[in-house]
């Protein structure tokens, strides 16, 4: 028993919830059941993983700060440049500070020390090593949120509502 996803009335994102409160939405009337997983609660209720609210909430644009850990999580712990995942990551600026390269979501990634140490002072091109993807600023926590909760096999019809997992 998973959790679920809420979308606004607007089809955006809202947030994710237990699929017990999910199923009081749909119950109480204020949301509309948009994918289940094939699983029933009762004989004629399947167990929802997508809703949308009936109405629309105001979110208040909330910017994700620039940090190490948040840097680490957009780029799900993974070496950009070998894709080297659960060892000690540094965070590798992709134009080097000593050219020009400041502290942006565009410019910092997620590299293990031997990826870092053999990049050196050197931009991606120079040194023949490409990255896995564009660096971008991360859409909002939500959206963290949603990355860690589709990975493997889960929740894969949530995929269709979101953009850029
Ligand atoms: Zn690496």
């Amino acid at each position: 028993m998973g959790k679920v996803l809420v979308l606004n009335a607007s089809y955006e994102p809202l947030n994710i919830t237990s699929w017990r409160r999910a199923v009081v939405l749909l119950i109480k009337g204020k949301a509309e059941q948009l994918e289940h997983n094939g699983r029933f609660l009762y004989a004629d209720v399947p167990l929802p993983t997508v809703i949308r609210l009936r109405y629309y909430v105001r979110v208040p644009y909330k910017e994700i700060p620039l940090t190490r850990r948040n840097v680490l999580e957009r780029d799900r712990h993974t070496c950009q440049y070998c894709r080297a995942k659960n060892e000690q990551l540094t965070l590798d600026h992709v134009i080097p500070r000593s050219r020009g390269g400041g502290d942006t979501w565009e410019n910092l990634v997620a590299a293990c020390v031997r990826c870092n140490v053999k990049k050196g002072s050197r931009t991606p091109k120079e040194a023949n090593m490409s990255l896995l993807t564009q660096p971008r600023r991360p859409h909002s926590s939500l959206h963290f949120e949603i990355v860690k909760y589709t990975q493997g096999n889960h929740n894969q019809e949530w995929k269709k509502y979101v953009i850029g997992i």
